[in-house]
């Protein structure tokens, strides 16, 4: 069997990052499943459909197909074969992701998916529901979340060290408002799994929050 770490929060708590370098350090293959969920969201901009035409996302996730590879140890995201991984970081379809990611037909398109890379190799898979919906029986689960305001601090010197010119107001909202519809929404919602354990980082460094998960993981 292998070995599954389960990392569950909201945008901007450092789990891609410290699942990233914990993967590296423990030689597990990192998956990032809001790739997946980015990858479909820019197909559905391309095609000019708005989110809340539910009966369009759902008849449009037929014609979409996700894989996961891996280059140089890094996560690539194919769209009908097309490599999207450069193009799904944008606010734009961030916001459409979390907004169509309600929907039944877009989250099935998925769970297989993730459900096999897991089954395959030793894995730390980062998302909203992995603890409790993709992998409940995961040897490890970490549910890693910061403030609204760390979490939005955090973002704005990432978008200006991008040469960006971002607002502070509004990506704490934008924050704000993803966090409730992850949270809020029917299916697969983001919530604490009640095995998993809570890490808050708005007041640690990444080696800071590695160090504890390291530990928790020493310590079963
Ligand atoms: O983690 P990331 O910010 O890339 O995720 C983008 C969006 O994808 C989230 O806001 C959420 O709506 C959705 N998502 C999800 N389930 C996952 C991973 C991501 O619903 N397992």
């Amino acid at each position: 069997m292998s070995y599954q770490i389960a990392i569950d929060g909201p945008a901007g708590a450092g789990k891609s990052t410290i699942a990233k370098k914990l993967a590296r350090k423990l030689n597990f293959i990192y998956v990032d499943t809001g790739a997946m969920y980015r990858a479909i969201a820019l197909f559905l901009i391309r095609k000019g459909i708005h989110a809340a035409d539910s009966s369009a996302v759902e008849a449009a996730c037929q014609e979409v197909e996700v894989e996961i590879s891996y280059r140089d140890g890094e996560q690539q995201v194919l769209l009908n074969k097309e490599n999207v991984t450069g193009l799904i970081r944008t606010e734009e379809v961030g916001n459409m992701t979390s907004a169509v990611s309600v929907y039944p037909a877009v989250r099935r398109k998925l769970l297989d998916l993730q459900r096999a890379l897991a089954a395959k190799a030793d894995v730390i898979m980062d998302g909203r529901d992995i603890g409790t919906c993709v992998l409940p029986q995961a040897d490890l689960k970490i549910y890693l979340t910061a403030s609204v305001k760390a979490r939005a601090d955090r973002r704005y010197k990432e978008l200006l060290e991008k040469g960006q010119k971002p607002v502070l107001a509004e990506i704490a909202r934008d924050i704000e408002e993803r966090d409730y519809r992850d949270m809020n929404r029917e299916i697969s919602p983001l919530k604490q799994a009640e095995d998993a354990v809570y890490l808050d980082s708005s007041d640690m460094g990444i080696e800071e929050v590695i160090e504890a998960i390291l530990k928790i993981k020493a310590d079963r």
